[in-house]
């Protein structure tokens, strides 16, 4: 196992550690390198003090004027009024003028390894570009996430690049390379001729690479679960609808593959993800006990009920459903919504009224990665306040995804992820589009002020 200490190259190219800064200032240039590359490894002892215009902790719903954050090594120290938050001798300070500081968000559905479809359809991507190539681009997509103030990610399912993100995952973790946090789930789990590229469409003779690993019956789904488990997935990602054949979207598993599917997963104790559009394909979803299900753009008032009784998360998806309507449907960027992205609004809505837990999922990768704020802003349009979508980006989805005592809320103990943006985002959401600051675990990887 390689020391992750010796792999920080990532300082070299001008994304700076606090840790760097504050002991690399007091020595020669010859030491300064080598202190930055041990102490970097090492963040325990530096202190570092934030003061922003304005803080938002997502641990209420309102905005701090004036306050401060004590942040020592990774963590979280302190937050309040400067007159509270006592700060030791030697602590950096980063002024933030004008700008508001919030726990950096999180997108908890995303596919790295994709690219809009506009650019390359999906088909071809799976299908033309090699894995190296692509890991290449999921490399990129990660840093523009990170830069766009998205400091985690669950990525649901490599759509064709088997377990590459696991590697992707490592880099990020031993800091080869800036990016989000990263939740994964590897292949994914669909129904056998379900899901494509193909098989419709294509010789039937013809082997295609697979978008997602293909199952059916109680053995080869408890099979799927394990190897995914054994490869590293963070969370086991299944579809429980889509469009079969040449018809429309049905169920494509029965309640019991679900049922054994969920109960496989949770003895190891990964939570599932369920993809699903249909009413159908979410009832069984829930029935069978996933703990959160996506899209939903067809779920009726009755569905949504049994999700909030289920304890089941939502996400909603709601610019992926606005970038099909770009690609396919001739939809103009505020122009008259299409049938699509009305009935995407419509489930949105229900399952606010039916007290659904809703976190921010985008399906960034069918739209530009770095523009998961577009998902903020669809939210606000379909009824969220621009404070309910920004707790939905932070406190929200770190409870869905249970690390919550690590992320999500600017507060003690937990990581120091947080950004700056300028502007106030609980007045308005489009603020969120102007970040200035980005800091994971306590490193700056942007400060533009
Ligand atoms: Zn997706």
């Amino acid at each position: 196992m390689k020391n992750p200490i010796d792999r920080r190259e990532f300082l070299q190219r001008g994304i700076f550690s606090s840790a760097g800064v504050v002991l690399a200032s007091l020595l020669p240039g010859t030491l300064r390198a080598a202190v930055r590359r041990q102490s970097t490894g090492n963040q325990n002892d530096v202190v570092q003090l934030l003061k922003p215009a304005r803080v938002f902790t997502a641990a209420d719903g309102t905005i701090h004027d004036g306050w401060v954050v004590l942040i020592r090594g990774e963590r979280i120290v302190d937050v309040g009024p400067p007159a509270q938050v006592r700060a030791p001798e030697g602590t950096k300070t980063t002024e933030l003028p004008g700008l508001t500081l919030l726990p950096g968000l999180m997108d908890i559905h995303s596919h790295i390894f994709l690219h809009p479809y506009n650019e390359t359809l999906w088909n071809d991507q799976v299908l033309k570009e090699p894995l190296a190539y692509r890991t290449i681009e999921a490399v990129r997509h990660c840093e523009s996430t990170l830069m766009a103030g998205f400091t985690l990610l669950r990525d649901l399912g490599t759509e064709g690049a088997g377990f590459a993100d696991v590697s992707v995952q490592r880099a990020i973790r031993e800091r080869m390379i800036p990016g989000s946090r990263l939740l994964v789930a590897t292949r994914a789990i669909v129904a056998t001729a379900s899901y494509g590229p193909g098989p419709a469409g294509f010789a039937p003779d013809l082997v295609l690479p697979k978008g997602a690993q293909e199952v059916s019956g109680q053995a080869e789904m408890i099979k799927a679960v394990r190897e995914q488990i054994g490869q590293g997935a963070d969370w086991v990602k299944v579809y429980a609808d889509y469009h079969h054949g040449v018809g429309g979207t049905v169920p494509t598993f029965s309640e019991e593959e679900l049922r054994t599917l969920v109960a496989e997963a949770h003895t190891a104790g990964r939570p599932v993800s369920a993809h699903a559009t249909t009413a159908e394909g979410m009832r069984r979803a829930t029935v069978a006990g996933v703990d959160s299900i996506e899209h939903g753009y067809g779920g009726t008032e009755e569905v949504f009920r049994l999700m909030a009784q289920h304890g089941t998360a939502f996400l909603p998806t709601l610019t992926a459903e606005e970038g099909y309507a770009e690609y396919f449907n001739g939809y103009k960027q505020g122009g008259p919504l299409t049938t699509g992205m009305q009935q995407a609004l419509r489930a949105f809505k229900l399952a606010m009224d039916a007290r659904v837990t809703i976190g921010l999922g985008s399906d960034v990768g069918v739209f530009a990665h770095g523009t998961n704020y577009r998902e903020l802003e669809w939210m606000v349009r379909g009824g969220m306040s621009p404070t309910q979508a920004l707790l939905a980006a932070t406190a929200v989805n770190a409870k869905i995804i249970r690390m919550q005592d690590d992320v999500g809320r600017i507060a003690p103990n937990l990581y120091a992820d947080v950004i700056a943006v300028n502007g106030d985002p609980t007045q308005d959401i489009k603020a969120a589009r102007d970040v200035r600051f980005v800091m994971k675990g306590g490193s700056i990887f942007k400060n533009r002020p």
